[in-house]
């Protein structure tokens, strides 16, 4: 059993890997078919990646985070979303979750990289995810109640974004095309997590990096994606919990 878990786990490592590496590629100019074909390499030293560099996850720790020549320090983000996405194939596996959601989680993964970082995300691919969502909703869920969540919430950030600009557009297609796969109290749960990590996040950035609140800005969407994966699995028994203990 243990085998096959760590199978999936490397499976979605290996993709959150490949994801990183040719979307930097695509970013960069490259033309196809290098982008698929060329071997990984350092961006600093430009020396080609080892096997064990390249190894998900552990070709980071491995290495103290550097590269093997140079030691210049590896974006964090790539070691951090590639546990992630293991773990998140994991758990999904574990609790039997439909296959569709690995779709609309690989669509989160691909989204999460550009908004973090150019703090935007482009909008051919959140509107491919959000046909891909309306098409995967009639297709296979069709439960109507599961839209009322998401329009009030995508109502309430429009009506946020009036006062004052918080929130992309972006943002809240994505919030929504998720949402509408969701139950009520899961999707209820996907946006307050998300808002409560991104918040931690920006506490600790604030902190060790002294910057002014009112410049730290932060991407929302690989918190919402983090908080997506939560809630497909938690969000029902958080919710119920919380309900609970207020005893509302
Ligand atoms: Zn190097």
């Amino acid at each position: 059993m243990f085998i096959i878990y760590l199978c999936i786990f490397f499976l979605g490592a290996s993709l959150a890997s490949f994801i990183n590496a040719t979307l930097y590629r695509i970013d960069k100019g490259y033309q196809y078919p290098t982008i698929v074909t060329k071997n990984s390499f350092c961006e600093k030293c430009k020396k080609p990646l080892s096997w064990v560099q390249l190894i998900p996850v552990f070709g980071y720790l491995i290495y103290g985070g550097r590269c093997k020549y140079c030691k210049t320090f590896v974006r964090l983000y790539y070691p951090i979303s590639e546990l992630l996405l293991g773990l998140s194939f994991l758990l999904m596996y574990l609790y039997s979750i439909p296959f569709y959601f690995f779709i609309i989680v690989i669509f989160l993964f691909i989204l999460s990289y550009y908004d973090s970082i150019s703090m935007s995300v482009p909008r051919i691919i959140v509107h491919i995810l959000l046909i891909t969502s309306i098409l995967i909703f009639f297709f296979f869920q069709f439960i109507p109640l599961n839209i009322i969540v998401p329009l009030i919430i995508g109502m309430f950030l429009l009506l946020v974004n009036v006062i004052k600009k918080s929130f992309g557009f972006g943002d809240i297609l994505i919030l929504f095309s998720v949402g509408i796969l969701q139950t009520p109290k899961q999707m209820v749960c996907t946006f307050w997590l998300g808002v409560l990590i991104a918040l931690l996040y920006s506490i600790i950035i604030i902190i060790r990096k002294k910057i002014d609140i009112k410049k730290a800005k932060i991407p929302m969407v690989p918190f919402f994606s983090v908080a997506f994966v939560i809630s497909l699995i938690y969000g029902e028994a958080l919710v119920e919990m919380l309900l609970k203990i207020f005893r509302i």
